[in-house]
């Protein structure tokens, strides 16, 4: 063959590829550094040079790599949401691994898109998919598809669940052919829950909050039952019921198994939200024994990105009858047609398991993680994690101006004031102030929230990184900055 002269470059690939390859090892180097001080880098509120960055309109011309590069290490890696550090206990924040990088690298290389066709990608999924399904005790028959998260994976679950109470009918004509729908969470029970529901056209009052019981904050079965007769008994249909694995006030879990022999008994779709409560199967007793029967669920809903510390986002569902599943989703036109050989043959098309038809390689941070590190650390961190939470609950019980506002049940830990102890103080506008307080200073960050009526602090401990000495940091800083309030309040 005659010698083709050169192909000139993309004008949207690098102009000298070792020029970039430079630049891109020094950005690696900065990410790498960054991490293993992680320590060192708290939240920090976003600054004016953060915001001279993004300001200026769309920019018509490009910028340098190196140029480039300065930013990404200067400006824009220090402005995080903070949860890289051992004291981040707001919300459910997962911390992310040092593996997430390498597998984030790997598929922005790869580019894949998960939709389905035959590819590296599609396998990994089917893989990370099916260690869950053994993780969780699902039976052969299950199937299973990586979200964004929980909220998705629910609407996934509530979807697939209508579908099989309604079939094709709903698909085609609407919600109109079924009777009002309800479904059943525990006082307490996820936003999600009911943003779905808003979502699906049922409206979020078809989420109906049952009591709990006192001790454990498990929903009571009894009073399930007696408001799921008395619905049917009004011609509303029940859809589901939610167990929570894992609330997000308390860190309380359902009974599981005493909902599953209900929903078995009245044919109701069983979902569990295990957002982050489902891994605590990989903790030691008696911890793990709180998700018992967690693999009775026709649908399960839990994230990565939260309690198995891999970097956002990542969540999935997976569910008892795949074949329901892949009915409620199956849509696929001509130019989706699946073949024999070639790109087009596969096991499966994730495109028939959920909304997406486009989707990105979430699978392979989730493969690196537990590949690089096996499930042992995995087990030894969760258990970590929830013996972390019982310390805090120890150190604050011992406090003479703070108290538990709830039992530590697995890694979550809810505190307030004594209310004695600081007379004339406005206590949730304390607990509140107190929160920025710690936040801004880079102390520790709690979230809060409102139980029993009053303002509390909240850590969720799901953080790798958080040591012993972290929790008792965090309390007494807590502890000081109320102090500090009612001081300044008398
Ligand atoms: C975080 C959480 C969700 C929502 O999950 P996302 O991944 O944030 O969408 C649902 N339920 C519980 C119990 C949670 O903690």
């Amino acid at each position: 063959m005659p010698d083709q002269p050169p192909e000139p470059p993309s004008i949207l690939d690098p102009d000298d590829w070792e020029a970039f390859r430079k630049e891109a090892h020094r950005l690696l180097d900065g990410c790498v550094t960054h991490l293993a001080q992680a320590r060192q880098h708290p939240w920090r509120a976003p600054d004016q040079g953060l915001k001279a960055l993004l300001a200026g309109g769309v920019p018509e011309a490009g910028t340098t790599d190196s140029d480039l590069v300065d930013a990404l290490l200067g400006t824009m890696l220090p402005h995080g949401t903070g949860n890289i550090h051992p004291r981040f206990f707001g919300w459910v924040h997962g911390t992310g691994l040092a593996a997430g990088l390498l597998a984030e690298i790997t598929a922005a290389t790869m580019n894949s898109n998960c939709g389905g066709r035959n590819h590296g990608a599609i396998h990994v999924e089917e893989t990370v998919l099916e260690w869950c399904r053994t993780i969780f005790d699902f039976p052969p028959g299950s199937s299973g598809i990586l979200t964004t998260g929980t909220s998705q994976a629910t609407l996934l679950a509530l979807l697939a669940a209508r579908h099989r109470l309604g079939g094709e009918r709903v698909k085609t004509e609407g919600i109109g052919v079924l009777p009002p729908l309800r479904v059943y969470g525990a006082e307490g029970v996820h936003a999600c829950i009911g943003k779905a529901l808003a979502a699906m056209g049922h409206g979020s009052r078809s989420l109906c909050p049952v009591p709990v019981q006192a001790e454990t904050g498990a929903m009571d079965p009894e009073a399930l039952e007696a408001t799921i007769a008395a619905d049917r008994d009004r011609g509303l249909m029940p859809l589901a019921v939610v167990a929570t694995a894992g609330s997000v006030n308390t860190g309380s879990f359902d009974d599981i198994n005493a909902l599953a022999d209900l929903c078995e008994r009245q044919g109701i779709w069983l979902h569990v939200d295990g957002a982050f409560g489902a891994w605590i199967r990989l903790g030691a007793p008696p911890y793990a024994n709180l998700a018992d029967g967690i693999g009775r669920a026709d649908s399960l809903a839990f994230d990565f990105h939260k309690w198995m510390y891999v970097q956002y986002d990542c969540g999935a569902v997976i569910m008892r009858d795949g074949d329901n599943h892949r009915a409620t989703f199956e849509a696929r036109p001509d130019y989706l047609a699946g073949q024999t050989e070639g790109l087009g043959a596969s096991g499966t098309w994730y495109c028939d398991y959920g909304l997406d038809l486009s989707r990105g390689f979430r699978a392979l941070k989730v493969w690196t993680a537990i590949t690089s590190h096996g499930l042992a650390p995995f087990r030894q961190a969760i258990t970590d994690n929830c013996r972390r939470a019982a310390q805090m609950g120890e150190t604050v019980a011992r406090s003479a101006c703070l108290e538990l506002a709830a039992p530590v049940v697995s890694n979550i830990c809810v505190f307030q004031p004594i209310a004695e102890r600081f007379p004339g103080l406005d206590l949730n506008e304390a607990v509140r102030q107190t929160a920025i307080a710690l936040q801004l200073s880079g102390d520790a960050v709690f979230s809060t929230t409102v139980i029993g009526g009053r303002s509390v602090l909240r850590a969720a401990i799901v953080n790798h990184r958080t040591t012993g000495q972290d929790v008792e940091r965090a309390v007494a800083a807590a502890e000081r900055e109320m102090l500090r309030l009612a001081d300044r309040g008398s």
